[in-house]
């Protein structure tokens, strides 16, 4: 299997996986994309007794004649090893859990098989590499814990001072040996802004990147839109609609290519929130980056998604893209009374990037039976959830074995010079 760049149509360039994996970004500033999807062949995947197994019946395509093919069921058990749930909620809502990792988020998926993935490229070439991420919450947790011990790469975490919240600051900082913390004393654009200056610095040699553009996170997350839909429609005897909360449309272009490979999915159908750049394209054509909306569901406050690159490469005509794909916008206000209705008529609890997503079922399906994608235990927003629902939340054991570890963060000044 080869890779082109979303900027580059006729495919005259192609990357192996590894390249893919390592550089992140092509160099013509495109995304990486297979230059075919593979069609899968639904007999074995049927005949699967476990989620390891499935995933590697799907991923093994993509990984043929690379570097890495023989090493990838091993991949798999590495990075796979928490349980995934399909759990039927109510009549209409089927709740695909996926935030039994290490930090209770689904970005645990893509970032723990990219960090399994590169170690044995890495060792395989007797190489080393430092990896740098900025963040304001979440894939800074994901990355941090996927990459601990491994042998052949360091991270360097950055994030704004006083501006994460007091779990998210100890996951941050909670780890030793290979990860180091840094408190920026600035803002999240400050941060990011540190990581593209050292990244052009021609002094600095050995940087990699693990942001949620890798295709190395994005082939991953594709694993469990098979998982769910095969599930779903052997027990249901129909495909599912799946409606996926979405930010930078990395985990939702991930569904649309499981769907393009054949995949049981009737419908995939987005849930933004406040942030509405994917909605406007929708209705007006012409993709117009915003400033990003401070939301309740904070994972997704994205206004330049940078994954819609793909998602235009899959569906390059606007009519096409129209008919394959919706989304809703939904408030903070509509979050909190999503969050209260389906705690008060279950007793299930989501967290608000769920709840964008149940939303959009009740509200733009016409109250449709759906799989709701669930991004994040709601126990991780803990202080947003517990005020609506009026109960304390259990923390799940793998935040708790987090929360007790020793932090250390090293402070410094918003200059990427002091990070070397
Ligand atoms: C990152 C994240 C999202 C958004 O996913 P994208 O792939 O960026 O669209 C949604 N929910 C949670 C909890 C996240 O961490």
């Amino acid at each position: 299997m080869n890779y082109a760049s979303t900027r580059d149509r006729k495919q005259e360039r192609l990357y192996s996986l590894p390249e893919a994996m390592m550089t992140a970004l092509a160099p013509d500033g495109g995304l990486f994309v297979p230059v075919v999807i593979p069609q899968i062949n639904n007999a074995p995947l049927g005949q699967c007794s476990s989620f390891v197994e499935m995933a590697f019946e799907v991923l093994h395509p993509y990984f043929e004649d690379s570097e890495l093919e023989s090493s990838l069921p091993e991949i798999c058990m590495d990075a796979f090893s928490f349980p995934v749930d399909l759990k039927q909620i109510s009549p209409k809502t089927t709740v695909l859990e996926l935030f039994h990792g290490p930090t209770a988020a689904f970005k645990d998926f893509g970032a723990r098989f990219l960090a399994s993935a590169m170690d044995r490229l890495l060792e395989l070439s007797g190489q080393r590499r430092t990896i740098l991420v900025a963040t304001s919450g979440d894939t800074g947790s994901a990355v941090a814990s996927a990459f601990h011990g491994k042998k052949n790469i360091d991270v360097k975490v950055l994030f704004p001072k006083g501006r994460v919240s007091e779990r998210q600051r100890i996951q941050l900082t909670c780890w030793d040996s290979n990860v180091s913390s840094y408190e920026v004393d600035g803002s999240f654009d400050d941060c990011q802004a540190m990581v593209k200056q050292a990244f052009m610095d021609p002094g600095l040699r050995g940087l990699a990147s693990a942001n949620s553009i890798n295709l190395g996170r994005l082939l991953p997350q594709t694993t469990y839109y098979y998982f769910a839909s095969f599930s779903y429609a052997l027990q249901a005897g129909r495909m599912p609609t799946i409606i996926v909360p979405s930010g930078n449309l990395g985990n939702c272009t991930a569904a649309f290519m499981a769907q393009i490979a054949g995949a049981p999915i009737e419908r995939i159908v987005l849930a933004t929130n406040a942030n509405r750049s994917v909605e406007d394209y929708l209705e007006k054509g012409g993709f117009e980056p915003r400033a990003s909306i401070q939301t309740l569901a904070n994972a997704m406050d994205v206004g330049s998604p940078s994954n819609m690159e793909r998602l235009m490469y899959l569906y390059p005509d606007f009519k096409d893209f129209k008919s394959q794909i919706k989304a809703f916008s939904v408030s903070d206000e509509e979050i909190r009374a999503t969050i209260k209705a389906v705690y008060d008529e279950t007793g299930y609890v989501m967290c608000p990037h769920t709840a964008t997503a149940e939303c959009v079922r009740r509200r733009d399906l016409g109250d449709r039976e759906a799989i709701v994608v669930s991004t994040a235990s709601p126990a991780k927003f803990n202080h947003i959830v517990e005020p609506i629902i009026g109960r304390q939340l259990m923390v799940p054991s793998q935040l708790e074995s987090l929360l007790k570890r020793p932090c250390k963060a090293i402070a410094i000044k918003a200059d990427y010079h002091e990070l070397f």
